[in-house]
């Protein structure tokens, strides 16, 4: 895929693997089918910090039913087994979600640790459902079940992408579009 270079950033990537273009229609289509399952209901958007909020702000423009939304950021402690992993909450919710049809808003499920522990929490408060929508799906890292996407924008192979909200060291969070950073961008740092 080529695309015109104007952004100084891009020279750091080595291969865009979605569009800003591809995105959009990605999402329109996510937004398409979300509206049609939650027809006559009012879901909450749950978007899951930080890396969410360019997904999320482009989703909801596709929504063509009433919806709100609010914002978690959880941080995650891996120890050396499944079971060592804990997540803490960092910004919590404003909103009351008991009895709410709840959608958590993420950018990319790789293993779905951090997920399945947050959907866990939600579900003790209360929530009447929960469903996840991802932009990017990593199914080859997933090792744990109760963690599954029902709204996927689209797969994507084991390698590390940067942009539309994915960072590096929190950087490239602000490209238009998802890419593959070029080798010496880490190496820099070692
Ligand atoms: P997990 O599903 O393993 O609990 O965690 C997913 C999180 O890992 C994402 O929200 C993101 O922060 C990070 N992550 C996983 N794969 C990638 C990737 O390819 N690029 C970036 N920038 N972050 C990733």
């Amino acid at each position: 895929m080529t695309k015109k270079r104007i952004n100084p950033l891009d020279n750091d990537i080595q291969e865009i693997f979605l569009s800003h273009e591809d995105i959009v229609t990605i999402c329109a289509k996510l937004g398409k089918r979300i509206s049609k399952d939650y027809e006559g209901k009012t879901p909450l958007l749950i978007g899951l910090l930080r890396g969410c909020v360019p997904f999320l702000a482009e989703l909801i423009k596709h929504l063509t039913i009433h919806c709100e939304y609010d914002f978690l950021e959880v941080e995650s402690y891996f120890g050396g087994t499944v079971s060592t992993h804990a997540v803490t909450i960092k910004r919590d919710l404003t909103s009351d979600i008991v009895g709410r049809h709840l959608i958590i808003v993420d950018d990319i499920i790789d293993t779905g640790l951090t997920l399945k522990t947050i959907c866990k929490m939600l579900e003790d408060k209360g929530a009447a459902s929960i469903e996840i929508a991802t932009l990017l799906n990593k199914p080859a890292g997933r090792n744990v079940i109760g963690a599954d996407p029902k709204y996927i924008g689209t797969e994507i192979p084991n390698a590390f992408v940067v942009g539309f909200g994915l960072d590096y060291q929190q950087k490239y969070r602000n490209l238009p579009y998802i890419g593959i950073l070029k080798p010496h961008m880490y190496q820099k740092d070692k």
